[in-house]
């Protein structure tokens, strides 16, 4: 490999992963987990319940990544969880939005600037949707972006 194709590919890897930075609950509790890092970056720590077992998942912040860590429980591919905020305990399950892949329930993180972030629950689907919305547009735009991975 010379010099000028090694360049090339580490900006590729640089500008490539879109990571989620800072979501919370509806209350604006962080879900941030600095503790747990996932592909470098600070994980999204959830309470998890999967039929009378609960524990918590790390979610990947990296968006269309899934390399989650499930802690305290197991769950087999397939199935479907739900997710709670660990401070208030507010069910994370989004209201009026199904996986358009399988049509589990989604869940549903807030964003700093009224975006969201939704992903599947259902263990393995891994579908990952993400809304941003432009405040300082007059009439509120709204950026959709899916990936099916
Ligand atoms: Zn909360
Ligand atoms: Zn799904």
């Amino acid at each position: 490999m010379d010099e000028k194709t090694k360049v090339q590919i580490e900006i590729d890897v640089s500008k490539h992963p879109l990571h989620v930075d800072h979501p919370s609950c509806s209350k604006g509790h962080s879900l941030r987990c600095e503790n747990v890092k996932i592909n470098d970056y600070a994980s999204i720590k959830v309470k998890a319940k999967y039929k009378e077992n609960s524990g918590f998942i790390y979610i990947d912040p990296i968006y269309g990544s899934f390399d989650n860590i499930i802690e305290g429980m197991y769950v087999p591919d397939g199935e479907v969880i739900e997710l709670f905020c660990p401070e208030c305990n507010e069910n994370l399950t989004a209201v009026d939005d199904t996986c358009q892949v399988c049509l589990s329930p989604m869940f549903l993180f807030h964003l700093p600037s009224q975006g969201i972030v939704e992903g599947c629950l259902k263990k393995g689907c891994m579908f990952h949707k993400l809304k941003i919305v432009d405040a300082e547009e007059q009439v509120a735009r709204l950026f959709e972006e899916r990936m099916l991975l």
